[in-house]
C-alpha cells in the first residue's frame, strides 16, 4: 500500500514522501499510527552518529491502531489500539532474564533498523529502505512493526501522552522506580531536565524521595522541575551551576540525562559515601571522563549506565499508566504536540530545547 513516511537522508531535516509498504509478516501487524514522539536518539540517528543506514524512517515512541495482523498474530485483534516501544529478539539469555534493553539483538532490531529476517517492508522507487527503526519506524502514516514490542492501550488515553512512554518517560521513571528504589528519608539529584530527567523526577516523587534536586542550564526547565515535584533547583551558566552543586549538601543517589563527560564528573562529586550514580544519556560515542579510582574504592561510591532504564516495557508499560491514572505524571507539562506535516518545526524545537517533548500527530 502507499503511505506517507518521513524520509531521513544525513542532515538535520526529512522529506515527507510517498513510500510503499509491505503486508504485515507472521508475526508483524499493519499498524495506523496516531502519534508519535521524538526522542533526542532520533535526532542522533538523522546526523549519522549512532550508525543507523539512511535513507531510513526513524520514529520510536509510535501509539496507532492495528489495521492488519500476519498469520501469528495471536493475542491481538484488528482495532487493538498498541504502544509500540523498544524491540528485542525475546529468546536470548537476556530477554529470558527479563532484561530484554540488553538483548543479544537490540542493535539491529533497534539502531540498525533491521527485521529479524530480511529487509525492511518500506521501498522508495523500488528499493528497501531501513524501516524497522526501534522495530517500528513509526514518522508516518502507517507502519508494518513487530508484534513482540507492542503493548495494549486502553482507548480512553490521549495518544500524545501515551507516546512518551514508549521511550523517553519509561527510561527516566524506570530508572528511578526500579534501580534506584524506594526513596522514603534519601536525596536523589537528577542532571538535565529534559523529558528523561522531569520523567526522573515525577518518579522520585512516587518513590518519596525527600529531597529531589533538579539540575538545568534553562530556566524554563527548571520551572518545571519545580512544578512537578523539584525540592531543589541548581540554575544558571555552567560556572554558577558548579558553585551551588558544591554549596550543596551531597545526595543518595544522582542521575545524568546529558551524557555530558563534565556532568557526569559533576554529578559523582555530589553523590555521599555508598552514593550511586546512574549514566542514561545517550551521547555520540568516543568521549571518555576521569574519576579517581582510590576516590571509588575509599567512598564506595559506584556507577553504572542504563539503556531505558532497564525497562520491561510489557510489565512497566501498564505500571505507568496506573500512575497516569492516579494523577502523579503531569506529562501534559512536557509535551507539545505538532502537526505530522511540522516535523521539521518539531526536531528543531526539540533540538534546540524549545519543547521538552515534541509528539507528532498523524490524524
Ligand atoms: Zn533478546
Ligand atoms: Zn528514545
Amino acid at each position: 500500500m502507499k503511505i506517507q513516511a518521513a524520509i531521513a537522508r544525513a542532515g538535520s531535516i526529512v522529506d515527507i514522501e510517498t513510500c510503499d509498504l509491505d503486508r504485515p509478516g507472521p508475526d508483524e501487524a499493519l499498524v495506523r499510527l496516531e502519534a508519535c514522539g521524538i526522542c533526542h536518539t532520533d535526532l542522533l540517528s538523522l546526523g549519522g552518529q549512532l550508525g543507523t543506514p539512511l535513507p531510513a524512517v526513524l520514529g520510536h515512541e509510535g501509539v496507532g491502531r492495528i489495521e492488519a495482523l500476519g498469520a501469528e498474530g495471536e493475542g491481538f485483534t484488528v482495532g487493538d489500539r498498541v504502544l509500540m516501544s523498544f524491540a528485542a529478539c525475546g529468546h536470548c539469555p537476556r530477554c529470558d532474564g527479563g532484561a530484554p534493553a540488553y538483548c543479544d539483538a537490540a542493535l539491529p532490531l533497534n539502531f540498525l533498523g533491521r527485521r529479524p529476517a530480511g529487509t525492511g517492508p518500506m521501498s522508495l522507487g523500488g528499493t528497501a529502505i531501513t524501516s524497522q527503526y526501534f522495530g517500528q519506524s513509526s514518522f508516518a502514516t502507517h507502519t508494518v512493526a513487530g508484534l513482540r514490542n507492542m503493548i495494549r492501550l486502553p482507548e480512553d488515553l490521549p495518544a500524545e501522552l501515551m507516546a512518551p512512554l514508549a521511550c523517553g518517560v519509561q527510561t527516566g521513571m524506570s530508572a528511578v522506580i526500579k534501580l534506584l528504589g524506594a526513596g522514603e528519608g534519601r536525596s536523589i539529584a537528577v542532571f538535565g531536565c529534559g523529558t528523561v530527567g522531569l520523567a526522573a523526577v515525577m518518579a522520585a516523587v512516587i518513590a518519596g524521595y525527600e529531597r529531589i534536586v533538579a539540575v538545568d542550564l534553562r530556566e524554563d526547565r527548571i520551572a518545571i522541575a519545580r512544578e512537578i515535584g523539584a525540592t531543589e533547583v541548581v540554575s544558571g551558566d555552567t560556572q554558577a551551576i558548579e558553585n551551588q552543586l558544591r554549596a550543596m549538601a551531597p545526595v543518595d543517589c544522582a542521575l545524568d540525562s546529558t551524557g555530558s563527560t563534565a556532568v557526569i564528573e559533576s554529578a559523582f562529586a555530589r553523590l555521599r559515601r555508598c552514593g550511586q550514580l546512574l549514566c542514561l544519556g545517550v551521547s555520540p560515542g568516543g568521549r571518555e571522563f576521569g574519576i579517581d579510582p582510590r576516590e571509588l574504592v575509599f567512598t564506595g561510591r559506584s556507577i553504572r549506565g542504563s539503556v531505558e532504564g532497564d525497562s520491561d516495557p510489557a510489565a512497566f508499560v501498564p505500571q505507568m499508566i496506573d500512575y497516569f491514572r492516579a494523577g502523579w505524571m503531569p506529562l501534559h507539562k512536557i509535551v507539545k504536540t505538532y502537526p505530522f506535516a511540522e516535523i521539521n518545526r518539531a526536531m528543531a524545537d526539540l533540538r534546540s530545547g524549545e519543547t521538552v517533548k515534541p509528539v507528532l500527530l498523524m490524524d
